[in-house]
């Protein structure tokens, strides 16, 4: 049974309009004349990678009468029984009206998955209107044109986070070179925290020459893996190699530093900081391995920064640990040192391991698996705004020019790293000192460690 997906809300928002944009026909008929009578109708969608049976419930007449409303309220239930999740449509322009407060209840009531959609926001119109939206109670409005096509990637993205089995299976993964190529966050598929997994991770191993990343590749993967790579004509487009660990899938990006590594000279190379970047937007973790005697050096810390800038996680592998004597002592210095220079990426993982003796190893894809579920998770709305609220009795933001920022609601926006919005009055003048509050007791509360935590602050105008 394929998903069924029912297209709610009242009349004109422009439900009919979304209907056609998935199924890719002029099936329906649009009228702006409110009250124009169509019959129910399904359809097999596509967005993205994504496919269901979508349901438009636009045929219902309308007047201003209360038996009207009565009856459009039996048809809208009648479509909601029969679906895994509702589309509910506002007009971001027109923003909340009571009638969309009647079918927000119905919705609410029926206790089905329900994305909130603020349509007709083509080019930003309409952000009032979406964050008016707010006020349903149903989540976060995603933003769309569904006349213009615009916000339908953050749509499959919220769709798939609710119905991750409308995913297509990962071989038809169209995703992957275009987040390689443009780096664009925008154009990658969502990953849900339970479903993660169906997809292969993506891992890349950063570090100086001389770290031991071919060793620990090589470990991970068998040496013959890795051997036919630099034939000539193929090893240039590759950037990755496929391989599974305990049942899971992994791409590694497959270094040019890894495939040369025959060759002495290169040794003496520095770490560029331009095969670091493009390794790091290929991975959505990336293991920053270093030489235990010696961590953390100026061009670690700009991998790792570039790392907390692309937003992606982090786990530290302390490499060559054969060699280390005081062991515990060391671990002690690493973690100072690491939590001293890199704050932003408070309590990464930092894993112990000898690639040569092939100790460790586990442990570190454990941690990697760890951090890309943390990376992927998503924060309920209401156990977000629990903690806001406590946060903010223990400290409330300062007074600029004797009026009070106020800080009213936080929703997670996305996911892929966490990303947070806070809405209020005055934001652009809250401290940074208590963004960093903030976020710190976000990271500590949802345990996410190691991970980059985002934070927009938004003020209606
Ligand atoms: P329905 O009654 O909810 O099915 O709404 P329709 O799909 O019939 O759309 C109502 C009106 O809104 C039509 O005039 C559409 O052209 C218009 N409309 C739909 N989507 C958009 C949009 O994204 N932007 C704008 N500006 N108008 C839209
Ligand atoms: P890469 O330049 O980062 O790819 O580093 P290599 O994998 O080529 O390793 C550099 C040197 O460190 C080689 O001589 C390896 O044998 C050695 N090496 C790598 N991993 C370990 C380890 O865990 N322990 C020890 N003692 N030596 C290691």
């Amino acid at each position: 049974m394929p998903v069924a997906i029912a297209i709610v809300g009242r009349p004109n928002v422009g439900k009919s309009t979304l209907f056609n944009r998935l199924v890719g026909r002029k099936l329906a008929i649009v009228d702006d004349r409110p009250g124009v009578t169509r019959d129910r109708r399904e359809g097999d969608a596509r967005l993205g990678n994504l496919r269901f049976t979508v349901i438009d419930t636009a045929g219902l007449e309308v007047a201003d009468d209360a038996s009207l409303l009565g009856r459009m309220r039996a048809q809208t239930e009648a479509a909601i029984a029969s679906a895994d999740l509702i589309l509910f449509l506002i007009d971001a322009r027109a923003g909340v009206t009571p009638a969309d407060e009647h079918f927000a209840e119905v919705v609410r009531r029926s206790g089905v998955p329900v994305v909130l959609v603020a349509n007709k926001a083509e080019s930003r119109t309409g952000e009032a209107g979406a964050y008016e939206g707010y006020a349903l109670g149903l989540g976060t409005p995603v933003s769309i044109s569904a006349e213009h096509n615009e916000g339908m990637a953050d749509l499959a993205e919220a769709i798939a986070e609710q119905v991750p089995e409308a995913s297509l299976p990962e071989d038809e993964d169209v995703a992957e070179t275009d987040a390689v190529v443009s780096g664009e966050e925008g154009e990658e598929e969502a990953i849900p925290e339970d479903v993660g997994l169906a997809r292969p991770l993506r891992l890349a191993v950063i570090g100086r020459p001389n770290a031991g990343k071919s060793t620990l590749v090589n470990a991970l993967l068998g040496e013959e893996r890795l051997l036919t790579g630099p034939e000539a004509g193929i090893t240039r487009d590759t950037i990755s190699v496929d391989w599974t660990w305990r049942d899971k899938r992994i791409k590694v990006f497959d270094t040019a530093g890894m495939r040369k590594k025959a060759r002495i000279d290169d040794k003496l190379e520095k770490l560029s900081v331009s095969d670091g970047m493009r390794a790091v937007r290929f991975a959505e973790v990336v293991v920053l391995l270093v030489d235990a005697a010696a961590p953390l050096e100026k061009q670690e810390l700009q991998i790792a920064d570039l790392v907390e800038r692309e937003g992606r996680a982090l786990v530290l592998g302390l490499n060559k640990w054969d060699l280390v004597e005081d062991r515990n002592r060391r671990l002690a210095e690493v973690r100072e040192m690491f939590e001293r220079l890199l704050p932003q990426m408070r309590g990464a993982p930092i894993v112990p391991i000898s690639g040569l003796a092939g100790q460790g190893v586990d442990k570190l894809m454990e941690a990697a698996f760890n951090a890309h579920r943390i990376w992927n998770r998503r924060v309920p709305t209401s156990k977000l705004n629990r903690w806001l609220e406590g946060a903010l009795e223990r400290h409330p933001p300062p007074a600029v020019s004797g009026r009070r920022i106020k800080i009213r609601y936080a929703t997670q926006v996305k996911t892929r790293p966490p990303h947070f919005a806070v809405f209020g009055t005055q934001l652009d003048a809250l401290p940074d000192s208590f963004t960093r509050y903030l976020v710190n007791g976000l990271r500590e509360t949802f345990d996410m460690p190691g991970v980059p935590i985002r934070l927009s602050l938004r003020s209606p105008k």
